[in-house]
């Protein structure tokens, strides 16, 4: 019956805002483990999603209820880290963004900063809801940390000095965001949860506040949007990363946002090289409240229900492309049609480029990051033309291409943007030689920082 647990699918939470804000300790300290420190200087290299089983969600909020009303409707919640280097466009699914929700982290010590605001620009053009957790109120001066509390009883517990800093500081923080065009408040003082973006302090190191995250992630998603939660069986599943593991070969990272995945299920994903036809050969899991990329054994499954971070081992994974839809494959006779689906996404981005033309090419790591690049460049401010795509390393051959604008007589356009890849040593003695200017950066926005000049030339 509607309502129930095993109806609603866990609803898919990505974690953004500026580095350092503490997006992956927020998480550490929901999962109580220390990936942060794990990391290489702390930054998160790869794409984490972490599953929070509903009684764990139970667990961590049963202060905040204490005995009040809290139906759970949902099986959990699968929290999606952002890497520092990157934006989560990359993490799209068709038609829609791959998130239910977001939490968008800012630290109360520094305010708004740089990629706080790309953050809002992006959820803004996903129209993705989203909690601001004002994070690290334990950096108060003389804060008194009341270990794992409810916020408010946190505050309550603080001397007169250290309410009003919090009060200080929080109201920069809403006059900052109000200037980015959003009405905020406390949660508790929201007065219409369809206008006002709810604002939650919290520390992720005294864990304050952590309870009333939690629950305002689940009031949010079970009662504001159990319609697009409804678990249908129809799958739908994102590839997030293709990565080589010891033992397992190259195995690929997805989100299962809806459905069933069975071990031994034959998939079909969208290839670099065209449609990969493959068996699942095991399907993993970390452990609950582990990580996807935390290293250590994994659970074998026989299946898995929505949603989950999954790893999948079968063959022939090496060309798949990140960011694209994996299909199951039920019927013999669906094999074709199948794989014209898979290599759909790719194809209608491909399509959408005039390569007989003139403009710029453009190279991104996935086809997610590739789309976003590409909308931004169509877009009225921008209006760049494009001649050609790729996903992948920057080679010669792509630099060749660029090089015929210069046969063309084009020269403004003999560019190649570079979004999160690398170029090989002879790609760029090559477009050193040839005069092709390539223009690379591992965050969007930057890159259109540092090509500003060029692309103020190409542009209209
Ligand atoms: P990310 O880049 O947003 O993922 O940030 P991290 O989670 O890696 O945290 C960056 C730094 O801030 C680390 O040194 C954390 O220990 C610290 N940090 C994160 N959250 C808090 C907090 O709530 N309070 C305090 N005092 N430090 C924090
Ligand atoms: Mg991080």
């Amino acid at each position: 019956e509607a309502g129930s647990r095993d109806v609603l699918r866990s609803p898919i939470c990505c974690i953004l805002g500026h580095v350092d804000t503490g997006k992956t300790k927020l998480l550490d300290n929901v999962r109580r483990t220390t990936v942060q420190e794990g990391e290489a200087g702390g930054i998160t290299q790869q794409i984490g999603a972490t599953y929070v089983p509903g009684d764990a969600i139970c667990m961590r909020t049963e202060a905040l209820r204490k005995g009040k009303e809290f139906e759970l409707k949902l099986p959990g919640l699968l929290i999606i880290d952002t890497p520092g280097h990157e934006s989560f466009t990359n993490l799209r699914s068709r038609g829609s963004g791959l998130c239910d929700i977001a939490i968008l982290v800012v630290d109360i010590m520094h305010g708004m900063e740089q990629q706080t605001m790309e953050s809002i620009n992006l959820l803004k053009m996903r129209n993705t809801p989203f909690i601001v957790a004002l994070n690290k109120v334990d950096r108060l001066f003389e804060w008194q940390a009341v270990k794992d509390a409810p916020i408010m009883e946190a505050l309550e517990r603080q001397k007169p000095h250290v309410k009003a800093q919090f009060e200080q500081r929080l109201q920069q923080s809403i006059l900052n965001l109000n200037e980015q065009g959003l009405n905020v408040a406390l949660y508790w003082k929201n007065p219409d949860k369809r206008k006002y973006v709810n604002i939650v302090p919290t520390s992720a190191i005294s864990g304050e506040g952590i309870p009333d995250m939690l629950q305002l992630l689940v009031r949010l998603t079970q009662d504001m949007m159990s319609e697009r939660l409804m678990f249908i069986s129809e799958l739908q599943c994102t590839v997030l990363e293709v990565k080589v593991v010891e033992g397992l070969g190259t195995t690929v990272d997805v989100v299962l946002v809806n459905g069933v995945l069975h071990e031994g299920d034959t998939i079909v994903l969208c290839g670099m090289n065209g449609p990969i036809v493959t068996n699942i050969r095991s399907l993993l899991t970390p452990h609950p409240l582990k990580e996807l990329r935390v290293k250590g054994s994994y659970v074998h499954h026989k299946e898995i229900q929505a949603a989950q971070g999954v790893k999948l081992a079968a063959q022939n994974l090496e060309t798949a492309v990140a960011g694209t839809q994996l299909h199951v494959l039920h019927k013999p006779e669906d094999l074709e049609g199948l794989k014209l689906l898979a290599m759909k996404d790719m194809e209608d981005i491909f399509k959408s480029v005039d390569r007989s033309g003139e403009g710029v090419c453009v190279q991104a790591s996935t086809l997610g990051s590739l789309e976003a690049l590409l909308e931004f460049l169509r877009s009225p401010a921008v209006k760049i033309p494009v001649s050609g795509i790729a996903i992948g390393p920057i080679h010669k051959k792509d630099v060749m291409r660029a090089s015929v604008m210069l046969e063309k007589g084009r020269q403004k356009f003999a560019v190649i943007l570079a979004f999160d890849v690398p170029v090989t040593k002879e790609a760029r003695e090559l477009a050193e030689s040839l005069g092709v200017r390539i223009f690379t950066a591992d965050i969007i926005y930057h890159l259109f920082d540092h090509g500003r000049g060029c692309l103020k030339r190409c542009g209209g």
